[in-house]
């Protein structure tokens, strides 16, 4: 097959209501291509050097579990853009919605000219995120900026300032959020000084601290009580499976025992969902699986197939203390972006996702623990749902072993598999394939992982 821009023939039946791309994995050039080259070449001259990306190619189509790009390749999807086009790429209720109100209107700021979709997103995220107590909603435009607003709204209402964070942890690359990140490279390295009166916790680990749920809680609670004191504290955020920092699963009982001490002692308890919200761990929020309800969710990533927005859910006491105009921004909630997340949420609630998501993990936490059972080099898998990661280390210490991982995903890459790596140490291939995907594709990028770990 020749390289082109064309892409092959539409299938009859698209998985899960994307566009008609083949359902294949096909490398008709080597990775780049001559024409991802050119725009790699214009990107170097044009664009940032601190904007880097993961895949060499130029994208030009994606559906299903493919992303097809400017040379014809159709890479295999095990990333989701990071975990944010869960339905699956162009899903066609988030099109045909995004295509109806971009005909309509396109902005008129929400603080400015209220429309409905701003409050029926609200009014569905109230009804989806965990609990019955009685919840309000605001919409921005990033993760990083949820997290902001959570954190602003948990000090009004407390009258507290300290905020603990985790290790590991990552809520994005803002001022205030770079300091509640716990890696320096490449995310804070020279960007400082960062914002202040944030602290830092040790999470629970278990394939790396091997203390019990309770246990890994109670030497963070020690350190909160000794090093900050409950009376200076507004908030704790954490996010229920650690995402940049390597798909961390805490033990059982740790985060209910944080939440049962920050209730007891007048903290905001914050679950950063952005990474795990949507469907992606097998329920609709990742709380669900360790049975914690959190008094605020921040929500971005899978929220609206693809548009930008983001979102703060919570108690309506703790989301209420703010005067009116202290929360918004010019685009935040914007109408398209509601739009779509009014389609996609109702695909995350109708079309059967949550169970697709728990079909996908099956697969995924199958193939990579058999692919554990007999290469020691695979030292940890785990994940929830169709959140998975396996973490690479030497066998003989357990020590990390970031250069294999990144051998391992540069020939998953080349192979035509996108693959993302993640954790502090560099150390962890995930799993984030869109619901989208059909089981023999998910299968064929499985078995490209492994062959490419054998290589190694
Ligand atoms: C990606 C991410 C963020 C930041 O979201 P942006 O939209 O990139 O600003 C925050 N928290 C978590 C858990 C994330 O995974």
């Amino acid at each position: 097959m020749s390289a082109s821009t064309t892409v092959a023939a539409p299938l009859s039946t698209p998985p899960l209501g994307g566009p008609s791309l083949p359902q294949e994995r096909r490398l008709v050039t080597s990775i780049p291509g001559p024409r991802s080259q050119e725009l790699l070449d214009r990107k170097a001259d044009a664009v940032a050097s601190g904007v880097g990306h993961t895949v060499p190619i130029q994208a030009v189509a994606a559906g299903g579990g493919v992303v097809v790009d400017a040379d014809g390749n159709s890479l295999i999807d095990l990333g989701s853009g990071i975990a944010v086009t869960t339905l699956g790429n162009a899903h066609s209720k988030v099109v045909a919605a995004v295509q109806a109100q971009v005909a309509q209107f396109t902005h008129t700021c929400f603080m400015i000219s209220p429309y409905e979709s701003y409050v029926a997103v609200a009014e569905a995220l109230n009804r989806i995120t965990p609990g019955d107590h009685a919840k309000k909603t605001a919409l921005f435009n990033s993760g990083a900026e949820a997290v902001e607003n959570a954190i602003k709204v948990a000090r009004k209402y407390t009258g507290k300032q300290a905020v603990v964070a985790f290790d590991h942890a990552y809520h994005g690359r803002t001022n205030l959020t770079m300091a509640l990140t716990a890696k320096a490279m490449p995310y804070k390295s020279g960007f400082g000084p960062f914002a202040s009166e944030i602290y830092r916790a040790p999470l629970s680990y278990p394939y790396r601290d091997g203390l019990s749920g309770p246990d890994a809680a109670a030497k963070a609670i020690s350190l909160i009580e000794k090093q900050i004191g409950a009376g200076n504290l507004a908030a704790v955020i954490i996010e229920p499976i650690q995402g940049e920092g390597g798909f961390i699963v805490p033990a059982d009982g740790f985060l209910p025992t944080l939440v049962e001490w920050c209730r007891a002692n007048d903290v905001v308890f914050i679950a950063d969902e952005v990474q795990t919200g949507f469907a992606r761990t097998g329920s609709m929020f990742a709380s669900e699986q360790f049975g914690i309800i959190p008094d605020l969710i921040t929500a971005a990533k899978g929220i609206a197939g693809g548009l930008p927005l983001a979102a703060v859910t919570g108690r309506a006491e703790i989301m209420d203390a703010s005067h009116t105009g202290g929360l918004g921004g010019t685009y935040g909630g914007n109408p398209i972006a509601c739009a779509a997340a009014l389609a996609a949420i109702d695909a995350f609630e109708n079309d059967g996702l949550i169970e697709r998501a728990n079909e996908v993990g099956e697969i995924l936490t199958g193939r990579l623990t058999a692919l554990q059972a007999a290469d020691p080099r695979v030292g940890d898998v785990r994940g929830r749902g169709a959140m998975v990661a396996a973490e690479f280390v030497h066998p003989e210490t357990k020590e990390p072993d970031a250069a294999l991982t990144a051998a391992v995903a540069k020939a998953c890459i080349a192979d035509g598999v996108i693959v993302l790596t993640c954790g502090t140490y560099g150390n962890v291939i995930r799993f984030l394939p869109p619901l989208s995907i059909p089981d023999a594709l998910l299968n064929e990028g499985l078995d490209i992982v492994a062959s490419a770990l054998a290589a190694q």
